[in-house]
């Protein structure tokens, strides 16, 4: 079980409320989009889940375990940036082994995983490029396999498909679709693009100025404002 839970969940820059009071219940296996225009703080809620950013008040808890104080690799998280980062000087196979590779994992396990992904993400002529000779699509494609070898309980994106042309960002919204069925893992994701909030959602939380303002289905919130 993967819950992710935020009670009074606050972040404070000096005298600024980035986040303020934030309450929600992202339920296991659940998609929940944050939406909301620029600066109203949902990226600074995703890092604190993340472990990323401290926390100034409340608490976060991810599956039974209360994370205030883990650092973000002893979490059970994996997160997709929007610029991807993936390290330029390794293949597309290093890039996935890595973080396994970090927590000790044994080759031939490592070799599995990565089988595993590349099936799933269509990435198996590509394992010895560097990301450079990769599109963004692609690319975006290595850094949602990097979550999949992990097995993390809770994906976290970050406006993962804000780099990419329209056509390109039309396609991996239906991707990202497909593979959180596959995969069955909770997923929060942060965007300010409405479509992917409706085409995502499990459920969809608007915020704004530094608050949650309303939680919905995409239909309950997009149909009836
Ligand atoms: P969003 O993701 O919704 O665009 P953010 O969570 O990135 O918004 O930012 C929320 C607010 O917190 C913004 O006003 C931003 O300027 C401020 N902020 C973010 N990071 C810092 C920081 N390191 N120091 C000071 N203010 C910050
Ligand atoms: P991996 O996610 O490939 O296992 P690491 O083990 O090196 O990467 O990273 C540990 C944690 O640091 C990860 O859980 C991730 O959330 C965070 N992290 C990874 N890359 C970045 C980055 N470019 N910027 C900020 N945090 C990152």
């Amino acid at each position: 079980m993967a819950e992710v839970v935020l009670r009074d969940v606050c972040k404070r820059y000096g005298n600024y409320n980035a986040v303020d009071n934030v309450n929600l219940t992202i339920r296991d296996k659940e998609f929940v989009v944050l939406v909301g225009p620029s600066g109203c703080g949902k990226s600074t809620t995703l890092r604190m889940i993340a472990g990323l950013e401290e926390i100034s008040g409340g608490t976060i808890a991810i599956g039974d375990q209360i994370v205030n104080d883990l650092p973000p690799r002893e979490r059970d998280i994996a997160m997709v940036f929007q610029n991807y980062a993936l390290y330029q000087h390794m293949t597309v196979y290093d890039n996935l082994a890595f973080g396994l590779r970090n927590r000790k994992v044994p080759e031939d396990t490592i070799k599995a995983e990565i089988d595993r992904a590349v099936d799933i993400l269509g990435l198996r002529d590509l394992l010895k490029r560097k990301p450079r000779e990769l599109s963004g699509g692609q690319q975006q494609r290595v850094a949602l396999g990097r979550c999949i070898v992990r097995h993390a309980k809770v994906f976290l994106f970050d406006e993962p498909l804000s780099n990419l042309d329209a056509k390109l960002r039309a396609h991996m919204r239906l991707e990202l679709k497909r593979l959180h069925r596959r995969v069955e893992t909770t997923a929060v994701y942060v965007t300010h693009d409405q479509v992917e909030a409706m085409t995502l959602g499990d459920r969809v939380v608007v915020m704004n100025n530094s608050r949650i303002e309303q939680v919905g289905t995409p239909w309950e919130i997009y149909a009836h404002p």
